[in-house]
């Protein structure tokens, strides 16, 4: 099945999806890596830490100078994150998707945000909001030796 389907072995899209600090603390990492896995995207790349606050201002320097940014800088350095790599057939898109709304309370059940989060200011997961930014974010979190290149035993029953 695989020789017939060889658009498998190839490199896919990358995202960058980091679970943040309110969301390891209130024990959502099991779910949401489930969700990905699920869908059939493939985990490349892992890692727990604490972002100091110079990695989480670059991280979101798009934002500086907005009235939320220092809060913003301030929380994602107050805990440990789960910073990761998902790749998969539009996974920036459909990763946004399944994360749903910047704010909770507009993001419809069924959505991360929609499921577990009220202000906007704990919505649980960043997602790269496109191809460009998830190759910005994913050069500032690892190293290319931390993403694992595989193929999946599964990859023929996920893609045609
Ligand atoms: N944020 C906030 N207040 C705001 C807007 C944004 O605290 O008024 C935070 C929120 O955590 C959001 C992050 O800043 O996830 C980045 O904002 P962006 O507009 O990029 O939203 P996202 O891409 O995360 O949905």
């Amino acid at each position: 099945v695989l020789a017939d389907a060889p658009a498998c072995l190839e490199r896919e899209e990358l995202s960058f999806i980091m679970i943040k600090p309110d969301g390891v603390q209130r024990g959502l990492i099991s779910d949401i890596i489930a969700r990905f896995e699920r869908k059939g995207y493939k985990l490349v790349g892992i890692k727990v830490l604490v972002p100091t606050q110079a990695l989480a201002a670059k991280h979101y320097a798009e934002h500086d100078g907005k009235p939320f940014f220092p809060k913003l800088v301030n929380f994602l350095s107050s805990g440990p994150v789960v910073a990761m790599v998902w790749e998969g057939k539009s996974v920036v898109k459909y990763g946004r998707t399944m994360i749903g709304a910047t704010n909770p309370l507009a993001s419809p059940p069924g959505t991360i945000r929609g499921d577990y989060g009220i202000d906007t200011g704990r919505n649980i997961i960043h997602g790269s909001d496109s191809v460009e930014s998830a190759q910005r974010e994913i050069a500032l979190w690892f190293k290319a030796e931390e993403l694992a290149d595989y193929t999946p035993s599964t990859a023929a029953w996920v893609y045609e």
